[in-house]
């Protein structure tokens, strides 16, 4: 079967910036969204080949007791161990990719949204067609963090200073959302985008 080229929008910002929530009403408006994170979880999924692979690799420790993939075990490992984790990249990351892939072509609409947390991070700009920011400030982003994970704010920081710097994510953006305030003030905005994206992704398919 020949790919349909779909225009692939690549939404990105830090933790808590409020990509899930901004992808959310963009998925109102009738965009599809694919959440990397998501994909990266059903990739490993108990029957995948995902999951076949980490354990012929890791073994059968990094399985819990029903079968999931232990996450914790996964993370404690690759933590300790830096080649592990290059290990378990080249294990998931083309599937993640292939599976992606699989479904921005099933989703059946001119564009699509892949929320990519990672994005810059990772050098992912090339693999989309647009790169859309959500930004907001570092203190709302801790703020909002701190109350939905029940973490502490040096524990925030600490995240974030695993995560790209706001400038860095700025300077790869073609377009920046600024989620700040209320997000039905964002709306007129985010609908606005939305249109924007059907004309590309016609004018690309033309
Ligand atoms: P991300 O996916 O980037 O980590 P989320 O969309 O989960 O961020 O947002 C982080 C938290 O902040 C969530 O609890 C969400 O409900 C809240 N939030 C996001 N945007 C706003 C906003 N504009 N106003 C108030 N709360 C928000």
């Amino acid at each position: 079967m020949n790919k349909q080229r779909v225009f692939v929008v690549g939404v990105t910002g830090g933790i808590g910036s409020g990509k899930t929530t901004i992808c959310r009403e963009f998925a109102a408006l009738g965009a599809p969204v694919i959440d990397t994170d998501q994909v990266a979880r059903d990739v490993v999924a108990p029957g995948s080949p995902g999951l076949a692979a980490v354990v012929a690799a890791f073994g059968p420790e990094v399985l819990t007791a029903d079968g999931q993939l232990d996450r914790r075990r996964v993370r404690q490992l690759v933590f300790a161990t830096p080649a592990l984790r290059e290990q378990l990249e080249a294990i998931l990351h083309p599937l993640i990719r292939q599976e992606t892939d699989a479904r921005v072509q099933a989703a059946g609409f001119p564009y699509c949204l892949v929320c990519i947390p990672l994005l810059v991070e990772r050098g992912g700009g090339n693999r989309v067609n647009r790169v859309l920011v959500i930004d907001c400030p570092t203190e709302v982003q801790i703020a909002r963090v701190m109350a939905r994970d029940e973490l502490t704010a040096p524990e925030v920081a600490a995240i974030m200073r695993t995560q790209a710097s706001r400038e860095d994510r700025l300077a790869a953006a073609h377009d920046v959302l600024e989620n700040t305030g209320d997000v039905s003030l964002l709306r007129p905005r985010i609908s606005a985008l939305h249109a924007r994206y059907l004309q590309l992704a016609k004018e690309g398919a033309a």
